[in-house]
């Protein structure tokens, strides 16, 4: 849509979201960092301070899925650690009981990124929460290494 061929094209500040997007999250946009998105964005754009707009990014979820962290350890070989390698798991309530007749709130967090997931449950007990452990998470993002509760 704003793609003009040799001719570069000053996006009104309404447009910017859609053409980050559209360089970032489309199939030619491969969902590359901050500065790639921007290098691609300034061939065919004149936006004046648009990459300081990194909210976008930042708050896109498949690359916060499948962010990787580069770990230097102190023998000094590397190690990477992925999305929901290590999570924790927490349980609120009782709290007043919803139409379904939940009472209880199983949290989730993803310690690298700190994505969270909210699970509403009826029982706090084994069976509940493994359940609900099983299909919002491992189902959705595969099995953890590790996993920390009180
Ligand atoms: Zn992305």
């Amino acid at each position: 849509m704003f793609i003009c061929r040799n001719k570069i094209t000053i996006p009104s500040e309404g447009d910017r979201n859609k053409i980050i997007s559209e360089n970032h999250c489309s199939a030619v946009g491969g969902h590359k960092g901050i500065t790639r998105t921007y290098n691609r964005v300034k061939r065919r754009y004149h936006c004046n301070g648009i990459k300081a707009d990194q909210t976008l990014i930042q708050n896109c979820r498949p690359c916060q899925l499948k962010q990787l962290v580069h770990i230097k350890t102190t023998d000094g070989t590397n190690r990477y650690t992925r999305f929901s390698d290590k999570v924790s798991m927490d349980i609120m309530g009782p709290l007043p009981t919803t139409q379904l007749n939940n009472i209880y709130i199983l949290t989730i967090q993803d310690l690298l990124t700190k994505y969270s997931i909210a699970i509403p449950l009826q029982k706090a007990d084994a069976i509940h929460v493994a359940d609900a452990f099983t299909n919002e998470l491992v189902c959705v993002f595969g099995a953890p290494k590790a996993l920390l509760t009180d």
